[in-house]
């Protein structure tokens, strides 16, 4: 069920010290995806962790960290991620939730009962590109468009981010991508890299200077938008 945890990160909670949760199982196919095993559930048994084990271990992690992210795979897929949640925060830890923004139905609940203080959604391309880069024949947008309505309308912390992967994405593509979502304060363009359990081989890094027009193209509608990684 969980699949992997990082016990001390500095980078997937912004301004917080955390631990990383990761559950297993998604509804997506990126092919840029460097969980594969953990994407795809088949992750062999003895590698797993029980909910139970991952709060045993954040029990002795109390007063030291600040946080616990909770990522995937697609952790909205869980049906016992609320009550997961709620032993967390009673724990004392800040929540961040990464998700794939799929699942707007199951969001909403954690937003209303103030279970998540920080969520990060992918916004995988534009909408014309958005099926091939999540490795799916058809993809309907509504929920995703569900879920960046919600998170804006909302009063929790946020950010949307996309990962670039020359396969996938052009300068046109993140511009038409950034007039999609609008001017949010929080938009990351991530870089991607070859490593790791990667769903498809053959995929490549923009170079320094497309990345740069990715990030001219998205600063035209978001003006913070910023690199990370
Ligand atoms: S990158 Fe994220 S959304 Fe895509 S398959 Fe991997 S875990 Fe799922």
């Amino acid at each position: 069920m969980i699949g992997n945890i990082t016990k001390l990160t500095l980078l997937d909670y912004p301004g917080k010290t955390a631990a990383t949760v990761f559950l297993s199982g998604c509804n997506f196919r990126c092919p840029f995806c460097y969980n594969g095993a953990l994407a795809e559930d088949r992750l062999p048994v003895e590698d797993q962790h029980s909910p139970e084990s991952v709060l045993a271990f954040l029990d002795t992690r109390r007063g030291l960290l600040d946080g616990v992210c909770i990522s995937g795979g697609e952790a909205l897929l869980w049906s016992g991620l609320a009550d997961f949640i709620q032993a967390v925060k009673d724990r004392g830890f800040a929540v961040k939730l990464d998700t794939n923004g799929s699942l707007p139905d199951r969001l909403a609940p954690l937003l209303d009962q103030g279970l998540v203080d920080y969520v990060a959604m992918d916004v995988k391309n534009d909408p014309l590109h958005y099926a091939e880069t999540i490795g799916l024949a058809h993809f309907d947008l509504a929920p995703v468009q569900e879920t960046m309505q919600l998170l804006k309308e909302g009063t929790i912390p946020f950010e949307f981010r996309t990962t670039l992967v020359k396969e996938f994405h052009t300068p046109d593509r993140l511009l038409a991508l950034a007039r999609w979502i609008g001017p949010v304060d929080r938009y990351f363009l991530q870089t991607f890299k070859d490593e790791g359990d990667l769903l498809q081989a053959g995929l490549h890094s923009l170079s320094p200077k497309e990345i740069e027009a990715c990030l001219k193209a998205v600063r035209s509608i978001c003006p913070n938008a910023d690199l990370r990684g």
